[in-house]
């Protein structure tokens, strides 16, 4: 940990929820970056899982045939904001789970309860190693499941226009309009399902970032780390 890191904010866990394309990634890294502290991409994961199950044939509309192979992948996430890295069964994934196949099934595997219970456990092996320095995780179910207890909650929303314009720039201009369409069916899908849907955690302060750049959305989310690690 760098020296100029408070130490109140050592343990800290920042949970970070929101729709597909709010900017919880960019906003989570340089949240991380900024106060020294690990970040976890839980959304990786759940691609990885995908990427696996695709791989392998299984059908992903089918529940039961994924349940089935849920424990079969050996998936490693690394902590570092500055070089996010995910490895399935030893191959580096890190651009492959960011194609439209995955983009396409991840929420349907996603709302696997089994494949859920095997990440979950996961993702707290991970928090609990990284208690010391600190960690920003992110996902869908992070304030209301993963770390109930956290103690600062953000909520990140945006505009569909926004979210739309935004990915399909980071993806070097893709259809705007087919981009809007795969992460609202994304989002249907994330908050209707049984098992952790997505939904603004108990305690969560919510920031539409439509109207706001990314160095002001870190800035906030930093002022609200800081609250809080001042009041520890
Ligand atoms: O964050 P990202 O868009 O990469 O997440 C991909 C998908 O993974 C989401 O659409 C959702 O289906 C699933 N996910 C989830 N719970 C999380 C993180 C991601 O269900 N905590």
């Amino acid at each position: 940990m760098s020296s100029s890191t408070p130490a109140p904010l050592a343990g800290l866990v920042v949970a970070v929820d929101g729709t597909s394309g709010s900017g919880k990634s960019s906003t989570s890294r340089g949240v991380a970056e900024r106060l020294g502290l690990r970040y976890l991409d839980t959304g990786a994961m759940f691609r990885a899982m995908t990427w696996w199950m695709l791989q392998h044939g299984v059908d992903v509309h089918d529940p039961a045939a994924v349940a089935a192979r849920v424990a079969e992948p050996d998936l490693v996430s690394g902590t570092d904001p500055l070089a996010p890295a995910i490895t399935v069964d030893g191959t580096d994934v890190a651009v492959a789970i960011r194609g439209d196949d995955v983009n396409a099934a991840v929420s349907p595997v996603s709302a696997v309860p089994e494949v859920r219970a095997r990440l979950l456990e996961m993702q707290r092996a991970v928090i609990a190693r990284e208690s010391a320095t600190g960690i920003v995780v992110e996902g869908r179910d992070i304030g209301s499941v993963v770390v109930p207890d956290a103690p600062v909650k953000v909520y990140l929303s945006a505009d569909p226009a926004a979210r739309a314009a935004r990915r399909s720039a980071e993806q070097g201009g893709g259809d705007v309009d087919a981009t809007r369409e795969s992460l609202l069916a994304r989002d249907r899908i994330d908050s209707g399902r049984a098992t952790a849907p997505l939904t603004m955690a108990d305690g969560a302060v919510h920031i539409d970032t439509t109207g706001h750049t990314l160095a002001e959305v870190i800035a906030l989310v930093v002022s609200l780390v800081e609250d809080a690690g001042a009041r520890t």
